[in-house]
């Protein structure tokens, strides 16, 4: 994973408006087939969805139903795969869980490469990134994110997700969530203190991509606080505690809404 980045295009010029998504409300049927094979697939690679209560299970996957029927996913180096859709649908709503707004309607196109990938006259290599034109995601790293073995803090498609919720909530202003929004105000004026921290100390839990900008702080942040919330909650408990507000979720917690 060292070595390989991601990379935030410039978000500042957003595209022409075109009209947003119909948010669809969260009553949607879904069939009991619907329902275990969604439930079967979120499960195999999720365990954050698999601690849910049976409540919070159907709300989830009906989150991930609607997500997925509102974006176009593109495969790259990849069939088509309708599974693959629904994971990356499902890493969305595991960042926005907490959120009342969640389609993140912004990004109508999410592309999924089969590996880490090269972009235009760059000759670094990309695990995934956030652009005026979609979410990209090398499969191989998502689910390496999603591994049980992974205790390095590095989720791409979690990191990209909260990149993406950013923007759409800032900057494209689509489908906005006026909790989140108010929230992160409050996430980036608090922050200064623990970047000073940081600064002073030179070392910290997260790892120094962390302390590239603001934009990384919280992404960096959000990917350790769903890959192993207990250790970021004992390593830095006002970054926890901010991040429980922001999101409206706490994942040391049965129901994980806050
Ligand atoms: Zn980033």
């Amino acid at each position: 994973m060292q070595g390989l980045l991601h990379k935030l295009n410039s978000f500042f010029s957003p595209r022409a408006a075109k009209a947003p998504l119909e948010h669809p409300a969260e009553e949607v049927e879904i069939s009991d087939t619907v329902y275990n094979n969604y439930s079967f697939i979120i499960g195999s690679v999720f365990s954050y969805f698999n601690d849910l209560p049976p409540e919070s299970k159907l709300k989830f996957v009906k989150r991930v139903y609607q997500f997925k029927a509102n974006k176009k996913f593109h495969y790259i180096g990849l069939e088509n795969n309708d599974d693959t859709a629904i994971l990356v649908s499902a890493s969305a709503i595991q960042v926005t869980f907490g959120l009342k707004n969640y389609m993140m309607s912004y990004f109508r196109d999410i592309y999924v490469l089969a590996d880490a990938y090269h972009m235009d006259n760059d000759e670094e290599l990309y695990i995934g990134h956030v652009a005026p034109d979609g979410i990209y995601l090398s499969l191989k790293h998502f689910l390496y994110g999603y591994s049980t073995k992974t205790k390095d803090n590095v989720n791409v498609a979690v990191h990209e997700m909260a990149h993406a919720l950013v923007y759409n909530n800032f900057f494209a202003q689509y489908g906005v969530d006026s909790h989140f929004r108010l929230n992160y105000e409050k996430f980036s004026s608090s922050t200064g203190a623990i970047l000073a921290d940081v600064i002073t100390n030179r070392r910290s839990y997260l790892r120094s991509y962390a302390f590239s900008n603001l934009h990384e702080f919280w992404a960096v942040s959000v990917e350790a606080f769903f890959v192993n919330p207990a250790g970021l909650r004992l390593n830095m408990p006002e970054l926890y505690e901010v991040l429980v507000r922001v999101l409206n979720q706490d994942p040391l917690t049965k129901n994980k809404i806050a």
